[in-house]
């Protein structure tokens, strides 16, 4: 028998009602013959009693281990695991509830965001094979010495992929509370376009660069194995959008299956560093300082006099004490936002930065900063026009366009 992942978002299982609508998703996965593997994450998002940002409240400033830390953490996935298996037992659907590791999933030991070393799917495929519908917590895993660990922020899909992959599954299937992966956040841009489908390296782009819609290291999973991803409304019935290593319908000999732009996409919560380098010496102690600190940095510009990079403000302190215990002196600029126009097809195309800064200059948006790569042009903006921003550029490159924006070079003959 074939197997089908389901996986549903906190979003998708906060309330009775929702859960009920969960329960109607894999009810027919299994009246169409799927052995069903259901992965979920805690209900709700920050407010909710069981929300994984709730969890974390409940610790204040006191301070924890690390492992403590995750074990709390791990708490809402069971909770909403639990809540549903009972559901599906009420509606005469046998069902079992695991946990991460006993579902099998190895980790190593970096609490917080821990890597899946390996699945063991053992004692999911027995489950399976007297017919049950499997429930496994998202987001969570066991170390080789029995720890639990949590996979990161948003990892719950990357719990329904490693165990897709481990299964043989025929798809994973991620549920959400929105109609697919779009051309924008769809709460900041409302005609943002629902794409049909995209391939594992635009949406591993957009996910890396913010659209949270789907967890970065789920697609590059998905992608070492070339295992479908569909992702699409817990709430109507939609096809969503679907992952694939190739644009299907494009024939002949495929040039790049990328579209020039695919989306936009926005980050927040940064904040600007300038260091000042008056003997024109101090980067090669700089960097490996925040490194070794386990502080990342990004939008790096190396000057013979200065520095300027960003880090996530909430270790914008720390990285900033660090550097001044160098003897060298720190500005800092809170407040920042990454506004990022991602395309993997967009490399040796001309002419889109230039769009970029025409259309934000027109809106009275300032550009802090740049960067690019091949496959995405970054700004650092001021948080205040992260919005604004965002909303600009999917129009400019006429992102809500179905024509425009769907695939457009890229076969040739
Ligand atoms: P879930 O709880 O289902 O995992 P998430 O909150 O992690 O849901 O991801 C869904 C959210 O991702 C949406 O509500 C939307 O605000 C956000 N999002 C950001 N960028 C995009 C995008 N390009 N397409 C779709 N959703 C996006
Ligand atoms: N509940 C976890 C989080 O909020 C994991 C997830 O939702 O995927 O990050
Ligand atoms: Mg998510």
């Amino acid at each position: 028998m074939k197997v089908l992942v389901q996986k549903f978002g906190g979003t998708s299982v906060a309330s009775p009602e929702q859960r009920l609508v969960v329960t109607g998703h894999i009810e027919r996965a299994c009246r169409v013959g799927y052995q069903v593997v259901v992965v979920v994450s805690a209900m709700g998002r920050r407010g909710a009693p069981y929300a994984t940002d709730t969890l974390l409240e409940l610790l204040g400033d006191n301070e924890v281990e690390p492992r403590e830390r995750d074990l709390l953490l791990a708490c809402g996935e069971v909770i909403s695991g639990v809540v549903l298996t009972g559901l599906l037992k009420s509606k005469d659907l046998p069902a079992v509830f695991l946990t991460g590791g006993q579902a099998g999933i190895i980790t190593d030991a970096q609490f917080g965001d821990a890597r899946i070393l390996r699945v063991e799917p053992r004692r999911i495929q027995s489950y399976l094979d007297q017919g049950r519908v499997v429930v496994v917590a998202g987001f969570q895993g066991v170390t080789e010495s029995g720890e639990v660990t949590t996979l990161g922020r948003g990892g719950s899909d990357t719990t329904a992929v490693a165990l897709g992959v481990a299964l043989g599954a025929e798809a994973v299937e991620i549920f959400t509370d929105v109609d697919g992966v779009k051309t924008a956040d769809p709460h900041i841009v409302s005609d943002a376009r629902t794409l049909s489908t995209i391939t594992y390296n635009e949406v591993c782009q957009m996910a890396y660069e913010g659209a949270k819609v789907i967890h970065p290291r789920a697609v590059e999973i998905a992608r070492q194995k070339n295992i479908p991803l569909r992702i699409k409304s817990t709430f109507n019935d939609g096809p969503g959008t679907l992952v694939v290593a190739w644009q299907p319908g494009v024939t002949g000999v495929h040039i790049s299956r990328d579209r020039v732009i695919t989306g936009i996409t926005h980050m927040d919560g940064l904040t600007q560093l300038r260091v000042s380098l008056p003997s024109g010496e101090g980067a090669g102690e700089v960097f490996p300082l925040l490194a070794q600190n386990n502080i990342s940095v990004d939008f790096i510009n190396i000057f013979p006099g200065e520095l300027v990079f960003t880090v996530k403000s909430e270790v914008a302190r720390q990285a900033r004490e660090l550097i001044e215990g160098l003897g060298l002196k720190v500005t800092a600029r809170p407040g920042c936002a990454k506004v990022a126009t991602v395309g993997a097809g967009m490399r040796g195309v001309p002419g889109v930065m230039a769009t970029i800064v025409t259309a934000l200059e027109r809106e009275g948006i300032k550009i802090l900063q740049s960067a690019d790569s091949y496959t995405s042009i970054w700004c650092l903006v001021d948080r205040k026009d992260m919005e604004r921003a965002v909303q600009t550029l999917h129009r400019e490159f006429k992102l809500n366009d179905g024509k425009t924006g769907e695939v457009k070079v890229y076969a040739v003959g």
